[in-house]
């Protein structure tokens, strides 16, 4: 794959924004790598339509070209769409006894998982934790989950004979309550399949637990599959969160972006082994890494940024250093500010300058001023704004009617423009300067 996209690369070359055919061809690769990594189809189409609209006229950073441009792009787009937008990683407990269901396909970790989760609410946040399975259908299932229990120091409600899974439920709730347990963890039976059985217990099971969380246990390795089993469950049971387990195996784990998109529900921890500690909670950066698996272009293209913003704000500190803070310098700061909220949002940035802002703004060094200053910047020849020396009173004037405002507004521009000019010399003298360059970047 990344021979195919070194060739993709280097038909494009040429700098500037990323064009519509840039982003396309670009895109063509990502697809591919989506597909490889088994995120569905249907949610790759959209996952590529929507990022296509977002790359295109987006800048390219100097020394890259702009295939690996839109690749970081795509995996920036990635990690934002996994991660969501604060919500938490931790399994909400408050309020105990807190139900948490889990539920999914035969197979796909759901016993396992659960355990895990019970160790680790044990171990990490001292919970008490008590555990029942509902796996009615396999008696050894029910067994797994009690030796487990065992394993890791955690109660699992006794096994009756007989009782369906809506009785095991009643008598786990009961005596969560009794037994002053903190969560209480239902471990539901899966099947190979989705089917009516299978949701109606489900569901009758939620009704009856009023669970805090619903988990949906999903196999890693599934790929297509995968959206089915997430389509059903959110619609029948409703669920708050995923669990991707088998992140251990050589699958890149794109059901975790075919999860995400077809539920709107965070992936909140991911399995990577058999072992009662092999769990971690979901991050996006690195699930986002192992999908697109592009790492070397990603880094490459942050790493040329770097460069990049480091190069520029050395040319600009040597400038001022050598005293050439000229008008259109002057300009850049002045809409830069406007930028960045404006003086009070600058002077607050600057080291020890926050106590300024309030004197800044007293004195009339506001806003309005900046827009006022960039005017009769404007107004000024192309040589006038690289030397201000120029300007004697007649094109002082000519500056001030230009821009509809008096000579003695453009005199305090210039005044300013001369103290600033000698405070850049000083900073860019002491490396102060590249600091505050860097930070306004
Ligand atoms: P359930 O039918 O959904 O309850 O699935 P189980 O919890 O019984 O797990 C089925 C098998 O998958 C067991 O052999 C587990 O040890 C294994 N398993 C579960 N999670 C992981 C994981 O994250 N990585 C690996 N490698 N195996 C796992
Ligand atoms: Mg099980």
């Amino acid at each position: 794959l990344s021979e195919r996209l070194g060739s993709v690369f280097d038909r494009l070359t040429k700098q500037g924004a990323l064009s519509e055919a840039d982003v396309e061809t670009a895109l063509r690769e990502v697809r591919t790598a989506l597909l490889e990594a088994d995120v569905s189809l249907p949610v790759a189409r959209d996952f590529i339509k929507a990022v296509k609209v977002r790359a295109t006229g987006q800048a390219v950073t100097k020394s890259v070209t702009p295939g690996q441009q839109v690749v970081k792009i795509v995996h920036d787009e990635l990690v934002r769409f996994l991660a969501g937008d604060g919500e938490p990683d931790a399994l909400k407990i408050d309020n105990p006894p807190a139900t948490i269901l889990m539920v999914g396909l035969q197979g796909s970790g759901k016993t396992t998982t659960t355990a895990k989760l019970a160790k680790r609410l044990k171990d990490k946040n001292g919970k008490r934790v008590l555990l029942a399975s509902l796996d009615t259908n396999r008696p050894a299932a029910m067994e797994q989950l009690a030796i487990l229990g065992t394993q890791i120091g955690v109660d699992s409600l006794p096994i009756v004979k007989g009782e369906t899974a809506v009785q095991i439920a009643k008598r786990a709730k009961t005596q969560a309550n009794l037994g002053g347990y903190d969560v209480l963890f239902l471990d539901t039976a899966g099947r190979l399949h989705i089917d009516e059985v299978l949701m109606d217990e489900v569901q009758a099971v939620r009704d009856i637990a009023q669970p805090r969380e619903t988990l949906l246990v999903v196999d890693g390795l599934t790929g297509q599959d995968a959206v089915n089993v997430a389509t059903e469950f959110n619609a029948k049971v409703g669920i708050s969160g995923v669990v991707l387990t088998r992140m251990d195996g050589d699958g890149r784990g794109g059901a975790a972006l075919s999860m995400r998109a077809v539920t709107g529900k965070p992936i909140r921890f991911v399995g990577l082994g058999e072992k009662m500690d092999a769990l971690e909670t979901f991050e996006a950066e690195r699930v986002a890494g192992r999908i697109l698996g592009m790492g070397d272009i990603v880094a490459l293209v942050e790493k040329a940024r770097e460069t990049f913003e480091a190069e520029q704000a050395e040319r600009m500190a040597k400038r001022f250093a050598k005293g050439l803070f000229n008008m259109n310098d002057l300009k850049m700061q002045l809409e830069q500010m406007m930028k960045m909220g404006g003086m009070q949002g600058l002077m607050g940035m600057l080291p020890g300058m926050g106590g300024m802002a309030q004197k800044a703004e007293a004195a009339g060094f506001n806003d309005k001023m900046l827009k006022r200053q960039i005017a009769l910047i404007n107004s000024m020849t192309k040589k006038e704004r690289a030397n201000p020396d120029l300007l004697a009173a007649s094109r002082k004037k000519r500056i001030a009617a230009g821009a509809g405002l008096d000579v003695a507004e453009l005199n305090r521009l210039l005044k300013q423009h001369k103290q600033m000019a000698d405070m850049m010399k000083k900073m860019g003298k002491g490396g102060m300067m590249k600091q505050a360059i860097k930070q306004m970047m």
